[in-house]
């Protein structure tokens, strides 16, 4: 479906009810929503493991290798369930206390075994077991994403010489400052929801909307912007983060003219060679146009699930996506569609 249509939130319901349930089930199905999200870095990240470095992975993109960022998967679940835990305490607090009956709500947790798994929250993402309760299987699905450029194009190290001094970036005898991801930096993700029910959708693309913090917990450095470039539903998962961030990387270079990577003298068979510097080119290039990667991520995330054989009968564009996101603007539209969830979920939960 296009964005030339009015996309509401109950033509999204009615067009999703083949790849959704009405409420969530314990034995599984083959209902995907794929959700293609283009991350953005709107100042500069601190995506780290050891506090330092910035996290990073060597991938092979056509025929050569090369270092890029790299977003953890976990890093990504934990950060939208944060999010999703407080809109949660912000919206549903009352309905969810009626629920949980005397005791009241305790506003649920992050911390593994003391989440309430009674929430839509914790139906939707998973939970481990506690001392009463089975654990709850998440129907979210991330993998872990990487950046189109490389990382030496996208990072900056500093070092300071001394307390007090200013900050260089050359590696000096000097403290050595946390990797920072630059500002513009740009991590093509693709979520699958499975086994979820039209609220869930809903509730996920609201968060998604809404999150704007990816990096470490502790600084709080580095807004996020995500785009989300389409919604595909289907009864087969759609392809990768990294398949997609490679095909980018691909097809940008195919964009390159020869003449601004090889001499002219060149002959046919360097042909692959040509390919090789332009991608080279296009991964080294100190900004990428964002218009121009949403384009081609949805053209690409297309063509590589034909290649899968993934047929969508259903799928939404950025522009139905934003007329979703715009009626989703609205708190009281989001808490009522949370309260179905809480109806949706409560033999889900019980069992
Ligand atoms: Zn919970």
């Amino acid at each position: 479906m296009n964005g030339d249509e009015n996309m509401t939130i109950e033509l999204l319901k009615e067009s999703l009810k083949d790849f959704t349930l009405p409420k969530p089930e314990k034995k599984p199905k083959e209902n995907y929503v794929n959700v293609l999200i283009l991350r953005e870095l709107k100042s500069a990240a601190r995506f780290t493991t050891d506090g330092f470095e910035a996290n990073s992975a060597t991938i092979r993109i056509g025929n050569i290798e090369e270092t890029v960022g790299k977003l953890f998967g976990r890093k990504q679940v934990a950060s939208d369930r944060r999010k999703a835990k407080a809109l949660q305490r912000t919206l549903i607090s009352e309905e969810m206390n009626k629920v949980m009956g005397k005791d009241g709500w305790n506003g649920c947790t992050m911390k593994v075994n003391e989440m309430c798994q009674r929430c839509p929250e914790c139906a939707l993402f998973g939970s481990a077991a506690s001392e009463e309760s089975v654990s709850i299987t998440s129907r979210v699905m991330y993998d872990e994403a990487y950046t189109i450029r490389a990382l030496s194009a996208i990072v900056e190290e500093f070092f300071q010489n001394a307390p007090g001094d200013d900050y260089t970036k050359k590696p000096t005898s000097g403290i050595r400052e946390p990797d920072f991801f630059k500002e513009g930096v740009l991590f093509p993700c693709v979520v699958t929801l499975k086994d979820v029910t039209v609220e869930e959708v809903l509730f996920f693309l609201n968060i998604t909307d809404r999150n704007s913090r990816y990096g470490a917990t502790g600084t709080r450095f580095g807004k996020t912007q995500n785009h989300i470039l389409g919604v595909y539903a289907s009864h087969r998962e759609g392809p990768s983060s990294l398949e997609v961030t490679r095909e980018i990387a691909l097809k940008l270079a195919e964009k390159v003219k020869d003449e601004d990577v090889m001499d002219k003298d060149s002959k046919d068979e360097d042909v692959n060679k040509a390919l090789d510097a332009k991608l080279k080119q296009v991964m080294y290039r100190d900004t990428l146009s964002v218009d121009e990667v949403k384009a081609i991520a949805t053209a690409v995330y297309e063509e590589l699930s034909e290649k899968q054989r993934i047929e969508y009968n259903t799928k939404f564009d950025e522009k139905a996506v934003s007329g979703i996101l715009n009626e989703l603007k609205d708190d009281s539209v989001v808490k009522s569609q949370l309260a179905q969830q809480i109806e949706n979920i409560k033999e889900f939960v019980s069992a």
